[in-house]
C-alpha cells in the first residue's frame, strides 16, 4: 500500500508524519473519508465542500490547490488499486514546538490513504441490520466540524461493541438522538416518512444523509429534518443509519429492543440499492 503524505508516495507501512504534528498533540485537524464503489470516487465535491467548511472553521489553510487535492485522492486510489474501498484524507495545522497558540508561518500537513473494502461485509450488515445503543451526548457542541477529535465516538463505538451492538447513538439532554459514533441516524416513522435531525451545530451534515435526502426524492419518499426521541425510534417501523462506509445501514434493535419485526426494513433496502445511481460518480 502506497500513502501520501506530504508532497510524497511512501510506503504505507513506514509512513509517518512528525512528532510535534498538531494532529497527534491536540488533535488540531479535519478529515475526511470518502468511499470508493466501482473505481468510482463517490460525492468527491461533497466531501471536499465540508473539508473546506471545516478548514475554514478553524481557520486552517489549504495544504494545497482542491484541484491538485483531486489529482492526490485519485492517484492514491490508482496506486493502491482500490475499486470498492475508501479514501481517507487529513489536514492538521501543522508541526511546531508544543504551544496552544496557533503557530506563525506553519504548512498544514496532509494525508491521504486509501484501502480496498471486502462489500460482502457492508453486503451481511445491510442483510442482517445492525444494533445501536444509546449513549448519553457528552461531546463538544462543534462536532458540525469533522476533526479528528474522535475520543467520546471511540468510547462510545467501544461501549457499543461490549454491548453486542454496532453503533452508539449519543442522545442529547432532551432525550433526543443526535446521531452515530461515526454516522447519522434516521427513522421511518408508520406513515413511511424519513425522518432526521436538522444539521445544526449538534450533528456533522453527512455527505451520505445529503445524497439521500436526493434518493428519498427520486424514490417518492417524503423526509422530515426533525428530532426525534429514542422512544419514537424504538416504536418506529424501521431505523438505519448513513455514512459514505456504511450507506444505508438498517437498524434492528435500539438497547436491546428490537425494531418492529427485528428484521431489516424494505424502505431503508431501497435507499441503499438506488444510492449509487444518485451519487455523484467521479472516475478514480
Ligand atoms: N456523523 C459522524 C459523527 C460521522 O463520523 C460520520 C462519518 O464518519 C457521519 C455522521 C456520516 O457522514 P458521511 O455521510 O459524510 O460519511
Amino acid at each position: 500500500r502506497v500513502a501520501y503524505v506530504n508532497g510524497r508516495y511512501l510506503p504505507h507501512a513506514s509512513a509517518g508524519v512528525h512528532i510535534e504534528d498538531r494532529g497527534y498533540q491536540f488533535a488540531d485537524g479535519v478529515y475526511e473519508v470518502c468511499e470508493v464503489a466501482r473505481g468510482f470516487i463517490v460525492d468527491m465535491r461533497g466531501h471536499l465542500d465540508r473539508l473546506d467548511r471545516s478548514l475554514r472553521e478553524l481557520k486552517i489553510g489549504w495544504p494545497m490547490s482542491r484541484s491538485a487535492l483531486e489529482v492526490v485522492i485519485g492517484e492514491v486510489v490508482r496506486r493502491n488499486r482500490v475499486k470498492i474501498g475508501l479514501v481517507y484524507l487529513q489536514v492538521t495545522r501543522g508541526v511546531a514546538g508544543r504551544d496552544f497558540l496557533f503557530p506563525a508561518g506553519v504548512r498544514p500537513s496532509l494525508v491521504v490513504t486509501a484501502k480496498k473494502v471486502d462489500p460482502s461485509v457492508g453486503a451481511k450488515r445491510a442483510e442482517n441490520g445492525i444494533k445501536v445503543i444509546t449513549v448519553p451526548e457528552n461531546r463538544w457542541d462543534r462536532v458540525d466540524i469533522k476533526t479528528v477529535g474522535l475520543l467520546p465516538n471511540v468510547l462510545a463505538k467501544e461501549a457499543a461493541r461490549a454491548a453486542g451492538a454496532q453503533e452508539a447513538w449519543f442522545v442529547d439532554r432532551d432525550g433526543n438522538v443526535t446521531e452515530g459514533g461515526s454516522s447519522n441516524a434516521w427513522i421511518v416513522t408508520k406513515d413511511g416518512v424519513l425522518v432526521t435531525r436538522p444539521a445544526d451545530r449538534g450533528i456533522l451534515r453527512g455527505i451520505t444523509r445529503t445524497t439521500l435526502f436526493k434518493v428519498a426524492a427520486k424514490l417518492g419518499l417524503k423526509v422530515e429534518e426533525r428530532a426525534f426521541t429514542v422512544a419514537e425510534a424504538k416504536a418506529a417501523r424501521e431505523a438505519f443509519i448513513s455514512s459514505a462506509t456504511t450507506v444505508a445501514t438498517p437498524v434492528v434493535a435500539i438497547d436491546g429492543e428490537p425494531i418492529a419485526n427485528g428484521h431489516p426494513g424494505s424502505i431503508v433496502l431501497s435507499l441503499r440499492n438506488a444510492f449509487f445511481d444518485v451519487a455523484e460518480k467521479r472516475q478514480a
